[in-house]
């Protein structure tokens, strides 16, 4: 069986439904998945995990979804602001082709 995404269900920092057809699901390059909204406003495109940038996350299409259904299992991380900052300071005015 080919790599796939998971499509995971949730934003790991809000936990905002992200269903695998919603346009606001944003992945880092190992799926980490957050909302746009945490992506813009929390996270500052740095990913907290890894330090990498977002891309939106692609949706599957329905009849392939049939064959690769998309995750159930949510994944909950709530952002420390604190350690989140540290990253920032090493990240955020460095976009993610430079990191
Ligand atoms: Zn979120
Ligand atoms: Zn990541």
């Amino acid at each position: 069986m080919k790599a796939m995404l998971t499509i995971r269900p949730n934003c790991e920092n809000c936990d905002k439904d992200l269903p695998y057809d919603s346009t606001e699901a944003m992945i880092c390059t190992y799926e980490c998945t957050f909302c746009q909204q945490c992506v813009e406003t929390t996270l500052k495109n740095v990913c907290p995990n890894c330090g990498g940038g977002f891309t939106p996350r692609p949706i599957r299409p329905q009849v392939q979804l049939m064959k690769h259904p998309a995750s159930t299992e949510r994944i909950r991380k709530p952002v420390s602001i604190t350690d989140h900052q540290k990253l920032l300071t090493r990240y955020e005015n460095i976009l993610p082709e430079n990191r």
